[in-house]
């Protein structure tokens, strides 16, 4: 089996029996994540809702929809990038993740960023930018979603250089058909650091 394979499985494992949190108590699925092995681009929500907690599937709600509207913006199926969360398990009532919650859970997180080694990490929202910003050194950079979106960090792995990019998470734009054009505008910026890598 191929190394990403074998670490995502193990990770796998790990989440379905996880105990680390309260959340395993209130779940019904865990929501491991889903996608392309080898993804240029790993994207990172917040946790599941009640759609994906039934069907243990990242984004396959009215936010999903949204996020599936973005990426065919740019010529990019789901299938070709990774997509997960930072808890997954739902918290009740889909309240906002706790400072508990993300240090047990990000790990797993952290496992399957080591093991795709994307070239991009979109974080989407809030809590997922503030995560990813901090894992790598950045925590004096982070500012409030409406003002860090779309700007372009670049950061050391010990797999090579990546970019890490805060995104509006897709819900916002549920609702609202401009802040879907600003999530547009700054899906070109993937897009654009993806045609340049070809
Ligand atoms: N919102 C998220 O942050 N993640 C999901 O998987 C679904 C909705
Ligand atoms: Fe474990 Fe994460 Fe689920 Fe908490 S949210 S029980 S840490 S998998």
């Amino acid at each position: 089996m191929k190394t990403a394979n074998k670490k995502l499985k193990q990770i796998r494992d790990g989440v379905v029996d996880c105990q680390k949190c309260p959340l395993y108590q209130t779940r019904t699925l865990p929501v491991i994540g889903q996608g392309s092995h080898d993804a240029k681009i790993v994207f990172v929500g917040e946790a599941p809702g009640q759609n994906e907690d039934k069907t243990g599937r990242p984004f396959c709600g009215q936010a999903g929809g949204i996020l599936d509207e973005l990426l065919a913006s740019i010529g990019q199926p789901r299938e070709n990038v990774y997509i997960c969360n930072i808890l997954k398990c739902r918290p009740p009532q889909n309240r906002n993740p706790l400072e508990n919650e993300i240090k047990a859970c990000t790990p797993y997180l952290e496992g399957q960023i080591e093991a795709i080694k994307p070239k991009v990490i979109a974080a989407l929202g809030n809590y997922s930018m503030a995560f990813i910003l901090k894992k790598y050194g950045l925590e004096d950079k982070i500012e409030g979603i409406s003002k860090i979106h779309g700007k372009v960090f670049k950061v050391g792995e010990s797999f090579g250089e990546i970019r890490i990019i805060p995104l509006y998470h897709p819900a916002v734009a549920v609702y609202n058909a401009n802040m879907k054009e600003t999530l547009k505008k700054d899906f070109l910026i993937i897009k654009n650091f993806l045609d340049n890598e070809k």
